[in-house]
């Protein structure tokens, strides 16, 4: 992997920078939990991001996706079938996940914001990496019970809706580190600004 892509941020905490977005391992002994996945197009990323973080994509446990949209979904449905395990997302990002609907912007949008400083070098690079490809999860779960969920890293989602209306954050209390998704961003391929802030409105 690139250097500086995989960040050790705790004790079996690991941040990996994907090629837009991040995803986030976190690995209790042999097992690991997988928050997010990128775009579909960062699959191998995602596997390779496993074996240097010290595990094998065999040790996933679970993937919990911050929301459904196709840069956080990624590969999701294809991992959650390889290696047999469950995609948990909140009750009310679980239809968005499932696509009974897409909450996301269209590329009729994207195209009439082209002329806005980074958004067509960005919306090429979504569309390479399968941003409108149908990327959607078959069974996602929704959390099985309040609180902290019983999985690596011991995550508590914190639902955050506005971005999606069940976009979670993800609180690991014993690191002191929220996992904010697209609720809170440090920057994006559109925005000039550095440091967290909230997406641009498109
Ligand atoms: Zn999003």
């Amino acid at each position: 992997m690139r250097e500086g892509t995989l960040i050790h941020a705790a004790t079996g905490v690991h941040l990996v920078h994907g090629s837009n977005t991040n995803w986030v391992i976190l690995s209790e002994g042999d097992a690991v939990t997988l928050i997010d996945c990128g775009y579909p197009g960062d699959r191998q990323q995602v596997l390779d991001s496993l074996v240097a973080a010290g595990h094998s994509p065999e040790a996933l446990t679970a993937i919990l996706l911050t929301h459904a949209h196709n840069d956080h979904l990624g590969s999701a449905e294809h991992l959650s079938h390889t290696f047999d395990v469950p995609v948990y997302a909140h009750a009310a990002e679980v239809p968005h996940a499932r696509r009974e609907f897409l909450h996301q912007v269209s590329l009729g949008r994207v195209l009439r914001n082209g002329w806005r400083p980074g958004v067509l070098p960005w919306a090429v690079h979504a569309l390479r990496s399968g941003g409108t490809t149908d990327a959607r999860v078959s069974r996602p779960r929704p959390f099985p019970a309040e609180g902290a969920l019983d999985l690596p890293g011991r995550p508590v989602p914190v639902h955050t809706p506005g971005h999606t209306a069940g976009h979670c954050a993800y609180h690991l209390g014993g690191a002191g580190i929220v996992i904010s998704g697209d609720g809170l961003v440090t920057g994006h391929p559109t925005s000039r600004a550095r440091g967290p802030q909230l997406l641009p409105t498109m």
